[in-house]
């Protein structure tokens, strides 16, 4: 039984669910095509001409495609099936991942070497710019040291650290600028050493991890690797990191202070030996393995009752989401 349309390579990405074991012998190339057949399928308008005229032969694509149609509105026009093997071809093809909420899978890294049939299409709003901005955000927990989802003052890290997170992506995104997240879900469990290499396959211009602190103390701390620290017989970060750390964390604490407008305490700015994995260590292991300029906030401390109740109001998220914005901007804007 064929359930394939004339030219079409990989049927089951539309009838079924891909397991690894299915595109374990998938070579790059074949991944890429995978995934261009897919967004062909939604009448993805393809930005490279000569992919397009490859699609363009398929009477079934040129019946789908729409003049102008981006990746994100094609993935609108796929069933759910097809969306989930879209994200899992493309996790298959780079362990990147980009903000799943709105399925944009972004295409970055992808146009080298392979012939042009093989290449993966580029949307042009996700191309990389010789100036656009890349920032890893990295929301905090479940790690290997924590799972973040004790319950204090009636808040859990994991979640506000998340949903803190999504509304920072839409401003950044608003910004024109880029963003890699290191997980796909609130409760996807991440190594800290995986994190940093999200960031660093990203090739993040920030990577920017959120937190809550817990302690005696109240309002927000912005951390960085000011000294090497050794885990898994590892030392890092280079020099070279900890010295754009150190600008990035000073040039993002003062915006980011200003837009706060004293909402919180701010405790300044400190080196990641300070804290209590960094003590141990050195420094924390996503900044021991980060190649990125590399910045860690504690927004609040959850332990403290009023920061609790600030974090917990919806506008006051989104009053944190846009002073990290604006700390990010100071960043970006110092290069
Ligand atoms: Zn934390």
């Amino acid at each position: 039984m064929s359930l394939a349309r004339p030219g079409e390579m990989f049927s089951e990405t539309r009838t079924r669910r891909l397991t690894a074991a299915d595109v374990g012998g998938w070579d790059a190339d074949k991944l890429r095509y995978g995934i261009n057949e897919i967004y062909a399928r939604g009448g993805y308008d393809f930005a490279t001409p000569e992919i397009k005229d490859i699609f363009m032969r398929l009477p079934w694509y040129r019946d789908r495609v729409v003049i102008g149609r981006s990746q994100d509105e094609a993935a609108r026009h796929l069933s759910p099936l097809e969306n989930a093997n879209l994200e899992f071809l493309h996790v298959s093809a780079k362990p990147v991942y980009v903000r799943p909420i709105k399925l944009h899978l972004a295409a970055i890294g992808f146009l080298f070497g392979a012939t042009i049939a093989q290449s993966l299409d580029a949307d042009p709003a996700s191309e990389k710019s010789g100036k656009q901005c890349c920032v890893c955000i990295d929301p905090g927990h479940p790690s290997e040291n924590n799972d973040g989802g004790a319950v204090t003052n009636g808040l859990r890290e994991v979640t506000m650290n998340w949903e803190v997170a999504l509304l920072l992506c839409d401003e950044l995104e608003k910004d024109g600028m880029k963003v890699v997240m290191t997980k796909k879900s609130e409760g996807e469990f991440i190594t800290n050493k995986d994190r940093a290499a999200i960031a660093n396959e990203s090739d993040a211009d920030l990577f920017l991890r959120l937190h809550a602190d817990a302690g005696k103390s109240t309002g927000f701390t912005i951390y960085y690797p000011r000294k090497e620290g050794t885990v898994h017989g590892v030392t890092g970060p280079s020099k070279d990191v900890r010295q754009s750390s150190a600008a990035a964390a000073n040039q993002f604490h003062t915006a980011f202070a200003a837009a706060l407008e004293h909402e919180l305490r701010d405790n300044g700015v400190k080196g990641d030996e300070d804290t209590f994995i960094g003590r141990r260590q050195g420094a924390l292991t996503g900044s021991i393995f980060s190649e990125a300029p590399t910045i860690l906030v504690e927004m609040v401390f959850l332990t403290n009752p009023k920061d609790a109740e600030w974090i917990k109001q919806d506008r006051n998220k989104q009053t944190m989401a846009r002073a990290l914005a604006a700390g990010v901007r100071a960043v970006r804007d110092s290069h």
